[in-house]
């Protein structure tokens, strides 16, 4: 098997250990010579100096490493100040994205979908960004209908973006539906699959009700009969996403993008199945 792009995403740490557990976790990770890492963003910019110092010294030890930028909340100035420091950085790639704002906080700014950013990245940047988007096999959870949320996918690709990665999800048949319906829309870019490892079901459950991806029935009995037992809640994981991943690769997923959670062992343990 040639070897798939793969890529990692972590979380900016709040706290100095957290920090220091990150530098331990990306050290491992490296060894798997991952493409490149990438380093999410708290919408409204919450998270935007952590985002941009774990971009700077993932990218000072010698790995590719592309911060996300959120855009809801912001201003055109605002947006463009960080995409002036992302340069000044010399950062070359990043993932756009419109982001959730707390409830409560409506939607503000000036930026309501993804797309404008890309435009708004593009007609300020030009070229310089490799700019990776989101996609939903699943439907995103706010959409109005899968065809509306396909039509959105598609006019944010047609913005200039170079690559999409999706949500994760634990049906690879709602991946390939989804790729082959971007295909017949005229998205030729590589839509690369987004994989969560499965290491903790009560976590699980929660990111899947927040962002809308499918935990299917059987997986979820399954995890609930091994109750406290993490070692065979982790060993199960294991085994149903590196056979997803296996089938994703073989049916033609670009790559895969690992959300690592800031953790090495899941993604390692599957990565290392797959090679
Ligand atoms: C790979 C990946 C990385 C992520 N990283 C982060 C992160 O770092 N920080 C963070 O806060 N969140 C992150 N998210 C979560 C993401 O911000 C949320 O899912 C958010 O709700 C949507 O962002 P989007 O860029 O996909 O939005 P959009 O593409 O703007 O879509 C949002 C909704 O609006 C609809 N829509 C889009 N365009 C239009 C239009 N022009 N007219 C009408 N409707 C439209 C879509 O169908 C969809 O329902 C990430 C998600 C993924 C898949």
């Amino acid at each position: 098997m040639t070897t798939p792009d793969f890529s990692i995403e972590f979380f900016p740490p709040k706290t100095a250990e957290g920090t220091e557990k990150l530098r331990a976790t990306r050290a491992k990770l490296a060894e798997l010579k991952p493409k490149y890492f990438s380093v999410t963003f708290g919408a409204g910019g919450t998270t935007q100096q952590g985002t941009l110092d774990t971009v700077t010294e993932i990218r000072r030890e010698g790995h590719d490493a592309a911060p996300h930028l959120s855009c809801v909340g912001g201003t055109r100035e605002s947006i463009r100040t960080i995409l002036n420091e992302f340069k000044a950085n010399d950062i070359r790639r990043l993932v756009a994205l419109r982001g959730d704002l707390p409830s409560g906080y409506g939607m503000g700014g000036e930026f309501r979908y993804a797309n404008e950013l890309v435009e708004f990245i593009r007609a300020e940047t030009g070229d310089w960004f490799h700019i990776e988007v989101a996609a939903y096999p699943e439907m995103h959870p706010q959409a109005r209908s899968p065809q509306d949320d396909l039509n959105s996918f598609v006019r944010k690709m047609n913005a200039g973006a170079n690559a999409a990665i999706t949500q994760y999800f634990y049906n690879a048949d709602a991946y390939f539906r989804f790729t082959e319906e971007a295909r017949k829309a005229g998205v030729t870019a590589p839509i690369v699959a987004g994989i969560m490892p499965i290491t903790n079901s009560t976590q699980l459950q929660r990111f899947s009700e927040m962002c809308g991806a499918e935990i299917p029935r059987w997986i979820r009995l399954k995890l609930a009969s091994y109750g406290d037992d993490t070692a065979s809640i982790k060993a199960f994981g294991l085994d149903v996403v590196t056979a997803m991943c296996e089938r994703l690769l073989a049916g033609g997923a670009p790559g895969l993008h690992f959300y690592s959670l800031n953790q090495a062992a899941a993604t390692t343990a599957i990565w290392q199945r797959l090679v």
